[in-house]
């Protein structure tokens, strides 16, 4: 189903909300990855190039939820706002919905931009309270959703507000259309050969994945400390390798019903392993890990096997590094899948990564902009590849 998108509506003199995602990383007061913030732009652009008013909210980090705390200030998120836009951002107060906010939106010219402080001072936000909704939308005219890295989560300024509106517009923002298309459309209609990779630290994190993509993926290449807990269940050394014990039955039921879905799942055949978990030690290739060795990495036998199968790809998903890439001499796997995908997609392939630690190794090797999409939210994006339903995005008009 597709969501009605912010440029579908007249916003000329209009209060429109905006849920932005601004969970940015700030150190000693200083923003040290503004993605987030850029990738709002076009959104807040399209609604002050067009005379409307722009309310942003976000939540950053985890505050108490008892008021206002300095650590968790979206201060520093307004001043990056208006260096990008080239113009001053409007923050109020520190808090969302006090009598100050109220009078500067109220007092908001068309084309201003205002940035309401961190939803998340008031515990009300977490509860999806209606009540503390109906003061934060402000009187807005329109809604709009673009916090797609907060879309799994139903919380007052994802949902309450969107309903407080009534039959007023509810819309999505360009981010949020853009991050749905990929997703959702991948999962609706993937053209094969279909190739999911995953990896990461918990298979457990990971299981809900494989199973909603099991019926519909060609291939599941598995790597990363994820990958032990299924070589255990084939009754295979993993040495000191991570497992996650209780999880063994499961991967056995996985490999199991893989195999009656004829959905091929691949695991490594070969791992670069050491005696200790550091980049320091006795590093090591294995194809059948040996007692006192951890597995930290996919093999050069397994980079070579699972590039021919993205290579032959028409789509592919990754979540998830294929070993402990931020230890250099354990990041050669994950760098030769975001390389394998790269290629795959000047071969016409649409290629997807998902948020988190993948979509920042794509970053940090300035490859980004060789995929389809690279998604902005890890834990969002973890939930759509499980099949999950969205109540932020339910809630939005129908296009
Ligand atoms: P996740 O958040 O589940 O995607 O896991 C990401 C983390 O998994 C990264 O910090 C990696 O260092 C870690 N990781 C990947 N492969 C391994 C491995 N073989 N052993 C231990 N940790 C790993």
């Amino acid at each position: 189903m597709t969501k009605k998108n912010i440029a579908a509506v007249d916003v000329s003199g209009k209060r429109v909300f905006v849920r932005v995602d601004f969970n940015v990383p700030i150190e000693s007061g200083a923003i040290t990855d503004d993605r987030r913030i850029r990738a709002a732009l076009p959104t807040i652009k399209s609604i002050t190039d067009r005379g409307g008013k722009a309310v942003l909210a976000s939540h950053l980090g985890r505050p108490e939820g008892n008021g206002f705390e300095a650590d968790f200030s979206l201060a520093p998120t307004a001043k990056r706002l208006g260096e990008l836009l080239g113009k001053p951002v409007v923050f109020p107060s520190n808090d969302c919905i006090d009598a100050a906010s109220d009078a500067a939106v109220a007092a908001m010219k068309n084309g201003d931009v205002l940035l309401l402080e961190n939803v998340r001072f008031h515990k009300a936000e977490k509860k999806g309270d209606p009540a503390f909704a109906a003061k934060l939308a402000h009187g807005a005219d329109v809604y709009c959703n673009d916090a797609f890295g907060t879309c799994h989560r139903p919380e007052a300024s994802m949902v309450a507000v969107a309903k407080s509106l009534g039959t007023k517009p509810k819309v999505a923002g360009f981010l949020v259309e853009k991050e749905i298309k990929y997703l959702a459309g991948v999962l609706a209609l993937p053209a094969k050969p279909f190739v999911v990779v995953l990896g990461g630290a918990k298979v457990s994190d990971k299981m809900a994945c494989i199973d909603n993509l099991l019926p519909k993926a060609d291939h599941i290449l598995i790597g990363g400390a994820m990958a032990y807990t299924f070589i255990k269940a084939l009754g295979k050394g993993v040495g000191s390798s991570r497992v996650e014990s209780d999880r063994i039955a499961d991967a056995k039921k996985t490999l199991e019903l893989a195999a009656k879905l004829k959905c091929q799942l691949h695991l490594p055949v070969d791992h670069v392993c050491n005696t200790e978990f550091s980049e320091h030690g006795d590093i090591e290739v294995f194809e059948e890990i040996k007692d006192g060795y951890m597995g930290l990495d996919i093999g050069p036998k397994t980079q070579t096997n699972f590039a021919l199968l993205i290579g032959k790809a028409k789509t592919v998903v990754w979540n998830g590094p294929m070993g402990v890439f931020e230890m250099s001499p354990f990041a050669v796997g994950t760098k030769s899948i975001a390389r394998a995908m790269v290629d795959a997609t000047k071969k016409g392939a649409t290629t997807i990564v998902g948020g988190g630690d993948s979509a920042a190794a794509v970053e940090q090797m300035r490859l980004a902009e060789g995929f389809s999409h690279v998604s902005t939210g890890g834990g969002a994006s973890l939930e759509m590849l499980e099949g999950k339903k969205f109540e932020s995005v339910d809630v939005l008009d129908n296009a």
